[in-house]
């Protein structure tokens, strides 16, 4: 910690990047960073690859986020957050290498221990609690705009309070959150409480599509692009839909396979996929998602590969023999 503050300090232009296809943690991580460092009167690239969803639009700084890094030499310092791997702040990874020294801030188990300085908790229910922590030790006082992203991340990460992550923390930092003036109903109601008629008619054909393996263990839901496109929905409207999937009685672990590309051309049924797992938290997700190349958390990890679906269905079922 003291070695990054010391780096923020002595650093004037930053960029501060997330991964891509950003969930609430990873932008309320970003948002709070940057708008932190801002107050610290430091030039600031907000960065991240991917469009941020519509539930996430109203967080107060979101419209500073860009999708285009400068060159290397623009900037003395990058802080990459919620990031497991730096692969996955997207293709200009390459770019953000070359950054004289690259801070590496994040919570997952799995994180690759990448750039100059690490600050890993795996204990932070979030992202958010790292930064919010941060931020306090920076000594920048935080406000509603700040308060707002922090706690949007501890609670979108943890579930609403309900995931195996939840702890002590996520009370404490909310409650003082919300001191400072969060509203938590107004929150919740942009984050869950505001879906478009497409979404809802995509978790029915999401929920139409779950099997069981022949063990009663493993639930596997799949999501493809004509399910998308009928529905006039895209990739953000497919977050949280696994939970369905693992809360049917007796499933250890849960799979979600949704198609992220066409494959190779019309002759093959080759395509890219993404697969999220999860777990009632007395599996590891995050180690089976590894042999897969990916990785993640515990009980929430995921990975991508170049398959047919009907054999990547055959492998992920085939994993209800292990548990
Ligand atoms: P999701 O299934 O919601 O995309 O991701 C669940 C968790 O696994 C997240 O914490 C995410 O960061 C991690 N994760 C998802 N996909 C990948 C991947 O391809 N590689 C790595 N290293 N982690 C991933
Ligand atoms: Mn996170």
């Amino acid at each position: 910690m003291k070695q990054i503050l010391q780096h923020i300090k002595t650093s004037q232009r930053i960029l501060v990047a997330s991964h891509a296809e950003p969930d609430g943690d990873c932008l309320g991580s970003l948002v709070a960073m940057g708008m932190a460092l801002i107050k610290l009167d430091k030039t600031i690239t907000l960065f991240n690859p991917s469009p941020i969803p519509a539930v996430y639009r109203f967080l107060p700084g979101v419209k500073r986020i860009v999708t285009q890094i400068k060159a290397a030499e623009e900037y003395d310092l990058a802080i990459i957050l919620d990031c497991g791997d730096i692969i996955r702040v997207g293709e200009d990874s390459s770019i953000v290498t070359q950054i004289p020294i690259v801070v590496n801030i994040d919570h997952h188990v799995s994180n690759t221990g990448f750039g100059h300085v690490q600050l890993i908790d795996t204990d932070a229910c979030a992202t958010a609690e790292i930064v919010y922590r941060l931020i306090q030790a920076l000594e920048i006082p935080f406000d509603k705009a700040i308060a707002t992203s922090i706690y949007l991340g501890i609670l979108t990460d943890t579930g609403s309070f309900r995931f195996s992550n939840t702890n002590p923390a996520a009370f404490a930092i909310s409650k003082a959150m919300i001191d400072i003036g969060v509203e938590p109903h107004a929150v919740a109601q942009r984050v869950f409480g505001t879906y478009s008629l497409g979404r809802i008619k995509l978790l029915n054909m999401a929920l139409n599509s779950i099997e069981i393996s022949e063990n009663g263990k493993l639930s596997l839901m799949t999501v493809n692009r004509s399910m998308l496109n009928a529905t006039g929905t895209s990739t953000e409207d497919i977050d949280g839909l696994i939970n369905y999937a693992r809360r049917i009685e007796d499933v250890k672990v849960a799979a979600l396979i949704h198609e992220i590309k066409n494959g190779a051309g019309k002759f093959t049924n080759m395509n890219r996929y993404h697969v999220s797992l999860r777990s009632d938290s007395t599996v590891d997700v995050a180690k089976i998602a590894g042999k897969f190349g990916g990785g993640g958390h515990t009980s929430a990890a995921g990975f991508q590969i170049e398959s047919t679906l009907v054999s990547l269905k055959e492998k992920i079922i085939e994993l209800a023999d292990d548990l």
